[in-house]
């Protein structure tokens, strides 16, 4: 049984211009102890995806089809009453911006002393106490836990929501663009927080980010995401060292570092499609140099290749991949 199964996760947003196709037929599965990486473009559908199963979708959110099991439970079909304690024991959420939507009224100390009184009955001191532990386990000064958000530079504020989403010790934890925003040497060390703490509470994370070049680093396995579909999957050495879509290969060009090529990034030209309107064919086909007529008509699925845990969405597959070796890439 694996640890988060999400299978076939639809969502929309109503909105006045009629509903918007946000996550399509989507299916993944985190086993336990895996990092697993959510990608993709802005706007592809990944922090959508994560609200959805997660059950924090905005209003105008809604699930149309799909389900989402947590260690074999239907966290779709629980009240939400069950689900929000499923999520506070067991599943961590830093959510997009976390640093941005701390309490300014608040010392960070209280927020997560709040956070700890709520799902456990613990002493005031007790809770002190378990503040300092965390701010040294995620590298800040115990003794700057009753300081303001505002004290705190944008790396600083990132560690107090790790520190918040690991109080309760999670079996899994779900990080949105946990380092979007930062510079870079702060990203590598809330990576390395994040990985460090997460070996030693022994849980599984699901990473979503638009930088491919973190879940190298970072994941074992992932998703990409395009269009709200999951154009392809499977282990990292696969999907990014040998991917077979033009979608991530694109990718891979602008994130270079990704393997090392040291070239200059480029961007795939174009922007994606409209998801007011989503397109019949391949979600990718006005910026993909493969398309053809079929590609135009129907949307590949998403299917099993050759090679052990890897999955593409592609009907041109085959000739990109050619493409890839003529490029000379390293990897294969
Ligand atoms: P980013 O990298 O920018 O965070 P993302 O991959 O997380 O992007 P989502 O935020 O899930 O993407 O958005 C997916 C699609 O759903 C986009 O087209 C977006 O405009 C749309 N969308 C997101 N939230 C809403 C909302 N509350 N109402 C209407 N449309 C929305
Ligand atoms: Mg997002």
């Amino acid at each position: 049984m694996s640890l988060l199964e999400v299978e076939d996760l639809t969502v929309t947003y109503g909105t006045d211009d009629g509903r918007v196709h946000a996550v399509n037929g989507v299916s993944f599965a985190i086993e336990e102890g895996i990092n697993y990486g959510l990608a993709g473009e802005s706007g592809s559908g990944k922090s959508t995806a994560a609200e959805a199963v997660l059950g924090l979708l905005p209003g105008n959110g809604r699930i149309d089809a799909g389900s989402v099991r947590f260690k074999g439970e239907d966290l779709l079909e629980m009240s939400a009453d069950e689900r929000q304690d499923v999520l506070w024991e067991e599943i961590a959420y830093i959510p997009q911006s976390a640093m941005d939507a701390l309490d300014p009224s608040m010392s960070c100390g209280a927020q997560i002393r709040q956070a700890i009184s709520k799902h456990r009955n613990v002493s005031t001191a007790n809770a002190r106490d378990r503040v300092r532990e965390l701010f040294e386990m995620v590298g800040l000064d115990p003794d700057r836990a009753d300081d303001y958000p505002h004290e705190f530079s944008g790396g600083m504020r990132q560690r107090v929501t790790i520190a918040m989403a690991l109080a309760l010790e999670p079996d899994l934890i779900v990080a949105d663009e946990p380092t979007t925003g930062l510079d870079v040497i702060v990203q590598d060390k809330i990576v390395d927080t994040i990985l460090d703490i997460q070996e030693r509470i022994d849980s599984s994370l699901l990473l979503i980010t638009h930088e491919i070049g973190v879940i190298a680093e970072t994941c074992e396995e992932l998703s990409l995401l395009y269009g709200g579909k999951v154009m392809e999957q499977g282990s990292v050495d696969n999907v990014l060292l040998n991917p077979t879509n033009p979608y991530t290969m694109g990718l891979k060009n602008s994130f270079p570092e990704v393997d090392d090529l040291g070239d200059d990034p480029v961007a795939i030209p174009g922007s994606p499609p409209d998801l007011g309107q989503p397109p019949e064919g391949c979600a990718f086909v006005d910026r993909c140099p493969f398309a053809t007529e079929e590609c135009e008509r129907t949307h590949p699925p998403l299917v099993d290749l050759p090679n052990r845990n890897h999955r593409s969405a592609c009907h041109h597959v085959d000739e990109a991949a050619q493409m890839r070796n003529a490029a000379g890439d390293p990897e294969t």
